[in-house]
């Protein structure tokens, strides 16, 4: 039997990473729904490659848009225009299989219909677990939902945990998330309120997404993925430590309580980890070249310096604070990220902005539904928004 998929964001970074090896693949994977949410010629082109029952857009203009261009090339794949169109692509009886795949805190609502539908859940949408947290966990296990990370740090730590869940507290020390640096890791910090938005996204070693690129220079990126890896893997706090090592050769680790350390290693190619999820527990080819050891170059690894990235200590200070915390930590960054692409807000402010609105809006009451989840996320972007016009350029 094909496993039935539907990508949220599939014209994305790892959308289209995830189409590729859907293609390699046409015996065991079929697609059943995809989404975007303004490029309409590439969802089109998508539609024409995969024939999808459904396809969804984000607004309803791009909706007609996109059902106009499926009638003019004679494609059966029918447009679902609905608020909720999301979530029914992601929880139809049909589906066996969701990538979430859309950014930020879009993709909440659907990643957790999918998980309220029991699901097999790949999570690349790093925000949504960020925003969701405690809330998000507990839909999984409440409805069977399996729950698998693509995001290569928490693919590999995945890999290298004892299979048996209830053997972690006895048996693991601790995680170590490595973090390429981004592209200002050797630049003077003084400079660093000069950076445009093409530099800040042009990642060393990999073509993403803008948001993970900014995320990724700025180095909130890893703050958010220490927040993930709490919840993906239950961890506390103190259990998550973040290392540099440029290269992206060894994608994380994980420290047992001998001190003993398990490691993965691949090409810095993100079919490698959509591959695992897709065929977990099975492995399938994911079209990446495999390492040449002899070919490579040393791997080196150093401490991340606190001055030039001083957002990553938000996370575990987010972390430690009321629940709901991290929910406003990624509001405010978002919102950050969103207006130093729009050349509004220098780069060296995107933290000012995230410090400034944790220090403002403290949650004072567990945010116990997604409705409540999504109206602190609503009154984080407000208070940041504010707080970012201070710095306006
Ligand atoms: P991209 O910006 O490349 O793609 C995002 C996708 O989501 C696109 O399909 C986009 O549609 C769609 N989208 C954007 N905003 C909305 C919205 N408001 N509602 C519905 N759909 C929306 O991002 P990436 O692929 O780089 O990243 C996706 C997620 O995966 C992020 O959470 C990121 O942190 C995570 N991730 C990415 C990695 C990477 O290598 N790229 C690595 C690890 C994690 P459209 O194309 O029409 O704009
Ligand atoms: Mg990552």
């Amino acid at each position: 039997m094909k496993q039935r998929l539907t990508v949220l964001g599939s014209t994305g970074s790892i959308g289209t990473s995830t189409l590729d090896v859907v293609r390699r693949h046409p015996d065991q994977f079929e697609i059943f729904a995809l989404s975007a949410a303004t490029q309409v010629d590439a969802l089109l082109a998508q539609c024409q490659a995969f024939t999808p029952r459904y396809a969804v857009m984000a607004s309803a203009a791009h909706a007609a848009q996109l059902a106009d261009k499926l009638k003019q090339n004679n494609l059966k794949t029918e447009v679902l225009q609905a608020p909720d169109a999301l979530e029914t692509i992601a929880s139809h009886a049909e589906v066996d299989t969701v990538m979430g795949a859309i950014v930020g805190a879009a993709g909440l609502a659907p990643c957790l219909a999918a998980a309220r539908a029991g699901k097999r859940l790949l999570l690349a949408n790093k925000e949504a677990l960020v925003v969701g947290g405690a809330l998000f966990m507990q839909t999984v296990k409440d409805h069977g939902c399996t729950l698998l990370p693509i995001d290569s740090e928490h693919s590999a730590i995945f890999q290298c945990l004892p299979e048996d869940r209830s053997t972690w507290a006895q048996r693991v020390h601790s995680i170590i998330l490595t973090a390429s640096g981004g592209p200002f890791r050797q630049r003077d910090p003084a400079t660093l309120g000069q950076v445009t938005p093409a530099q800040a996204c042009k990642h060393p070693n990999f073509s993403m997404g803008r948001k993970i690129s900014v995320d990724s220079a700025t180095m909130m990126n890893k703050a958010l993925e220490v927040i993930e890896a709490r919840w993906l893997f239950g961890m506390a706090p103190e259990q998550i430590r973040v290392v540099i090592h440029p290269e992206q050769i060894v994608h994380s680790m994980v420290q047992l309580q001998d001190s003993s350390i398990l490691a993965q290693l691949g090409t810095p190619d993100m079919r490698v980890p959509i591959a695992c999820g897709m065929a977990w527990p099975e492995r399938i080819s994911s079209g990446v070249a495999p390492l040449d050891f002899t070919q490579m170059a040393a791997l080196t690894f150093e401490a991340a310096d606190a001055v030039r990235f001083p957002g990553l200590h938000l996370s575990w200070q987010a972390l430690k604070a009321p629940e709901g915390t991290t929910t406003v930590l990624n509001a405010a960054n978002e919102v950050a990220v969103a207006a130093f692409l729009a050349e509004r807000l220098p780069f060296d402010r995107i933290q000012a902005v995230n410090q400034a609105t944790l220090a403002q809006l403290v949650p004072h009451e567990r945010p116990a539904s997604v409705a409540a989840l999504l109206d602190l996320d609503a009154q984080a972007r407000a208070v940041a928004a504010q707080i970012a016009q201070r710095w306006v350029v």
